[in-house]
């Protein structure tokens, strides 16, 4: 089974036109979300549209949460508050609806994928430190588990020794953000399973940053929002 994993796409439309159009180049069986479909840019309705149709699964995320049922959005930042009251007005009822329907955690084709991480769900734990990565293990079952919320790709294994990604040996994957890289590397990224090869694949892919610029602003969203694109920050 190859899969796709895209997450934190944060209503940037282009990002997620130029990730899914590299996708079709990927033979894969099926694509999962991560979650943070909405939140911070330009484009959300049309993101959620395009997430609803093409994902085969899909988690909330923080953002989504504070959305599609007005909770949490006080722990979000100052742009980050703005951008989802205006989110919240622009989707329709259906849209909300289905966000709101989405699961914090879905265990699919032998994967976990939550948004932030397995440990307290509810909690959107940010996972900053290999400590705190290593205890996620004992949260989930399968041999991968894939989380996104810090818009930073990684790979964490189980067991330190020589790394070779193979079978019984489990792993914590991040595959970064598709609408808000803030590794310094303003490119989109995702990433792709296959959990019979055992192989895993980090994807950065190129997208008109500047257009995603121009959503934000169009919308009327702080121009901060639009900025971090050009950076990865
Ligand atoms: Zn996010």
């Amino acid at each position: 089974m190859r899969i796709a994993i895209i997450s934190d796409i944060h209503a940037n439309l282009p990002a997620l036109e130029a990730v899914l159009h590299h996708i079709d180049g990927q033979q894969v069986d099926k694509i999962y979300c991560l979650g943070d479909t909405v939140g911070y840019g330009g484009k959300p309705v049309e993101c959620v549209e395009r997430v609803r149709a093409d994902c085969d699964g899909s988690v909330i995320g923080n953002h989504d949460e504070a959305v599609a049922l007005n909770e949490g959005t006080e722990f979000l930042p100052r742009d980050g508050q703005v951008a989802a009251a205006l989110h919240r007005s622009l989707l329709s009822e259906e849209d909300i609806a289905w966000l709101a329907e989405r699961p914090k955690v879905l265990v699919a084709d032998g994967v976990t994928f939550v948004h932030a991480a397995p440990q307290e769900p509810q909690t959107w734990l940010r996972i900053e430190s290999l400590q705190e990565a290593q205890e996620q293990f004992q949260h989930f079952e399968t041999d991968f588990c894939l989380i996104g919320h810090t818009h930073v790709a990684g790979v964490i294994g189980n067991k330190i020794g020589v790394l070779r990604v193979r079978p019984g040996y489990r792993y914590l994957i991040n595959p970064g953000a598709v609408g808000q890289p803030r590794d310094g590397n303003p490119r989109a990224s995702y990433g792709v399973l296959d959990t019979d090869a055992v192989t895993y694949q980090n994807h950065r892919v190129p997208y008109n940053i500047e257009r995603a610029m121009e959503d934000i602003r169009a919308a009327g969203l702080p121009k901060s929002l639009a900025y971090r694109l050009e950076f990865g920050n």
